[in-house]
């Protein structure tokens, strides 16, 4: 249908507007992290975006060199080398050195990591890792971490959490400089723009684009396409990391994984002939790192030796009862739940996208090339190169979460720029308006169509970007995700309300599979969880694919790490 008739007569966007020094675009462990560092002085306030929970509740816990044989020497050379020396050097160091700081900053919150009876660290030892360092608080070391954060930011008047609002744009003031944010109240279904001299980007990582993840539905590609939308370049969108075993049946439990440490006491992967087709690949068989392990059951399904559900089996019968009952009570209840005996069954799983590993490129202090924009957490690339050690995300958070606050502390604290006249910024904010909700000669986007570009978002996605990938898939998802954005950006909606919002998401989420097709498409090496088909060579070179939006469309560039 055409919209002529019908799209003049669409009214403007009414929106709320509310004013804030600071946002936090993001509730999970990062931006509260960020929100607790941020340093505000009398009469100052902060909003904090959190619609959700984001991965962080799942985090079991965090790497930290406290075993007596180990060091952050140590640690840094295993993150390195896990990262395929594409990780940025500098924040490495940042990440290892200052893990060191966890223990003492979690004391003053009441919480502990777990201590064997002999007084010393109880740690396990996740894979890529030369010596046992995860260091938890129970099976909710998550959990506990963001409720006691939240309560302590919830008793500051000057900070304020939003719950129902999702950030879609950030607001640009002066050239260059992110002042405010564009965001939808899912409850309310209208618009709100906070207007801020300082954001911080903390939306976590993309993976729920793919129709198969661990994660959770609040999370996805906003946070990618935001920021490539406002001109900051993105980095590492290629490497994906797959949870080796994310289960696949029972259907209630599709998606959650199974921890990959019990590989070190005695779990073992099966294929459906009851084969440990592991030991094809090596002797230390499932104990290898998550990308090689991804590959490897991704090819046993593919060659037909899968199970009913598309998965291989995970024996954990090796372990024991006994074992699995002490250090493992999250798991064997979560399948006891589906009438599942851990200790005495196998399970099926397959590897689905878990953590992306790419995103906003950041300074070590956590600033992007945005002024008055800074970014941490999952959202941000360059730290874990092309393979990410477990227990080094959660890390980051809280690392570059702190690092993040206190530089926007900083830069709040230090302005020495004149704020931008309110006229001047409605102005501006007038014309994002516009835009996003042009409807000019434009054709209408039903509800119907919505879900058949999705779907089909979702097939490229799970065909050409999954654990292996080649240019004959790569060059036509490529393609057609770039026709279907380009289609959707000459679509009209029905109302600015909750149609406009669906649509935005639909294009935030396009955007970054987009953006992550080119970037697969222009590593035409494998390299870590990033694998080629027809890679010709491994060259070991040292570089970063880097993509920023440009005047005609997405600029790629191939940048030489230092
Ligand atoms: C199942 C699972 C288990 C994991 N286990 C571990 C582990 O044991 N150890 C480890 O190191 N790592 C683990 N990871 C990875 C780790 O959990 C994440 O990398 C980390 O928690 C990311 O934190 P974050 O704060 O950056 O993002 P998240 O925790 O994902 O939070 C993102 C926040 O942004 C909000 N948000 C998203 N989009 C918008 C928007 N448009 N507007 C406003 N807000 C928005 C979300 O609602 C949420 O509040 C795991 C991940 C998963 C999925």
């Amino acid at each position: 249908m055409k919209a002529e008739n019908w799209g003049r007569s669409v009214v403007p966007i009414s929106y709320e507007l509310i004013r804030k020094d600071a946002v936090i675009i993001g509730g999970g462990l990062a931006g509260l992290t960020a929100a607790r560092s941020l340093e505000l002085s009398d009469g100052m306030s902060l909003a904090v975006l959190a619609p959700g929970t984001g991965a962080s509740p799942y985090v079991h816990g965090f790497n930290i060199p406290l075993h007596e044989a180990d060091s952050v020497a140590c640690f840094i050379n295993d993150t390195l080398k896990s990262g395929y020396y594409q990780s940025e050097s500098q924040l490495v160091d940042i990440l290892c050195s200052e893990s060191l700081n966890l223990p003492s900053l979690l004391e003053t919150f009441g919480i502990r990591f777990d201590r064997g009876e002999d007084g010393g660290y109880k740690l396990l030892r996740p894979l890529g890792a030369s010596w046992p360092r995860v260091a938890s608080v129970g099976n909710t070391t998550g959990v506990t971490i963001m409720k006691r954060f939240r309560a302590e930011l919830a008793a500051r008047e000057n900070v304020t959490f939003y719950n129902t609002l999702r950030a879609m744009r950030l607001i640009m003031g002066d050239e260059g400089v992110a002042n405010g944010v564009l965001a939808y109240d899912t409850k309310r279904q209208s618009w709100v723009c906070l207007k801020a001299k300082v954001v911080i980007l903390a939306s976590g990582g993309f993976g729920n684009i793919f129709p198969f993840s661990t994660n959770t539905d609040d999370i996805g590609g906003d946070g990618i396409a935001m920021a490539y939308e406002a001109g900051v370049p993105l980095v590492d969108l290629e490497f994906v990391q797959f949870e080796p075993s994310a289960a696949v049946y029972p259907q209630s439990l599709r998606g959650k994984g199974m921890i990959t440490t019990l590989f070190y006491e005695g779990a073992v992967l099966r294929n459906t002939g009851g084969e440990r087709f592991m030991l094809q690949y090596g002797p230390t068989g499932e104990q290898v790192d998550k990308d090689r392990l991804s590959q490897a059951i991704y090819r046993e399904i593919r060659a037909g030796r899968g199970t009913a559900h598309d998965g291989v089996f995970f024996d954990a019968t090796g372990v024991g009862r006994a074992r699995l009952d002490k250090s493992y009570q999250l798991y064997v209840k979560r399948y006891a739940d589906c009438g599942i005996d851990l200790a005495a069954e196998p399970v099926e799983i397959a590897p689905a996208p878990h953590t992306t590993l790419g995103g906003v490129a950041i300074a070590p202090d956590c600033s992007t090339k945005l002024s008055a924009l800074f970014a941490c957490g999952e959202v941000v690339g360059g730290i874990h190169g092309a393979n990410r050690i477990g227990g080094n995300a959660g890390l980051e958070t809280l690392v570059f979460g702190g690092r993040a606050g206190k530089a926007a502390g900083r830069y709040l604290s230090g302005m020495d720029r004149t704020p931008m006249s309110s006229q001047a910024w409605k102005t501006r904010l007038d014309e994002l308006l516009n835009f996003v909700s042009s409807q000019e000669k434009k054709e209408l986007l039903t509800a119907k169509r919505m879900v058949e570009l999705r779907t089909r978002m979702e097939q490229l996605l799970s065909g050409s970007l999954n654990v292996v990938r080649c240019a004959a898939d790569l060059q036509p998802a490529v393609a057609g995700l770039g026709e279907m954005l380009a289609g959707l950006d000459y679509t009209a909606v029905k109302d600015n309300g909750p149609e406009l919002y669906r649509k935005l998401r639909l294009h935030n989420d396009l955007t970054t599979a987009y953006l992550l097709a080119l970037a697969a498409l222009e590593r035409i090496e494998s390299v870590g969880c990033h694998v080629r088909t027809d890679s010709v060579s491994e060259s070991g070179e040292r570089y970063r694919i880097q993509i920023r939006k440009g005047t005609g469309g997405a600029v790629v560039e191939k940048v030489p790490l230092s």
